[in-house]
């Protein structure tokens, strides 16, 4: 067959269109649907290694006990660690610390013909500077490992609405360049309808501020089947 091989790591998929009808999945399938544990949790350090298919949900389950979390964690719950990286994944404290890519030390790598590489900033930073973003398409990703930060037990949410874009992206920039905020989401419902929910990590208790929602995280998120 001329079709490509594929990455076959079970569970959920988030590429668009699915593989059920898309001519890429045709191809032989690479199965590394085994590689999905969660190796190593350096509390020390704030350091984890994982194996790629692991789930942002049973990261968190590993991660959270200690008081840590992957600096950036995609929203949907299934989404994993080695498809966060190869397909680029962000969320609402990518204005602080990029892509959960940014956040990773290093990865290794099975190559087409077979090499098992390691890469990091200082040794192959060529291959570990493309890996996000490559979709398979330079290598599987086996092993990785990344940084951790400090969870708390609750976050304090405040909605603001803005008339116009002006004034949304003003606010947006003030509250990047603000350090307590730790997670920032914007919404564009209409031309006239602009939403900026900002999010700040709180130890316990409620907010001083009254427009604010408090809301606990709870310590055992659901594991997607
Ligand atoms: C409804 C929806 C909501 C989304 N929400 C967000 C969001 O909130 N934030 C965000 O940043 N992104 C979001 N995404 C995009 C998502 O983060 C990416 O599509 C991500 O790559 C999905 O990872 P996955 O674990 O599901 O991997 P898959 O969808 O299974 O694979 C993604 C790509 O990575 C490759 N790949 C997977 N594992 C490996 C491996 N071990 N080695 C080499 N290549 C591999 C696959 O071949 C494929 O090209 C969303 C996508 C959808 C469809």
């Amino acid at each position: 067959s001329r079709a490509a091989a594929h990455v076959d790591k079970g569970g959920v998929h988030h590429v668009v269109p699915l593989p059920a009808g898309d001519r890429r999945f045709a191809g032989r399938r690479v199965d590394v649907s085994a590689l999905r544990h969660v190796l190593e949790v350096d509390v020390e350090r704030r350091r984890c290694v994982a194996e790629p298919g692991v789930t942002f949900a049973d990261l968190l389950n590993a991660t959270l006990p200690h008081g840590l979390a992957p600096a950036v964690v995609p929203e949907l719950e299934g989404i994993t660690v080695g498809g966060a990286v190869v397909g680029c994944a962000i969320e609402s404290t990518s204005f602080r610390y990029g892509g959960f890519h940014d956040t990773c030390l290093d990865y290794e790598i099975v190559t087409g013909t077979g090499e098992v590489l390691t890469c990091s900033p200082e040794r192959e930073p060529l291959l570990f500077g493309m890996i996000h973003g490559s979709y398979g398409t330079l290598g599987i990703l086996t092993k990785l490992s990344f940084g951790l930060i400090p969870a708390k037990t609750s976050v304090q949410v405040e909605y603001h609405r803005y008339t116009n874009g002006d004034a949304f992206h003003e606010a947006l920039l003030a509250r990047c360049a603000d350090a307590t905020v730790d997670f920032i989401d914007g919404i564009v419902h209409a031309a006239q309808r602009w939403g900026g929910i900002t999010m700040i990590l709180a130890s316990s208790g409620r907010s001083q501020n009254s427009s604010a929602s408090h809301f606990r995280v709870p310590h055992r998120s659901r594991t997607l089947a």
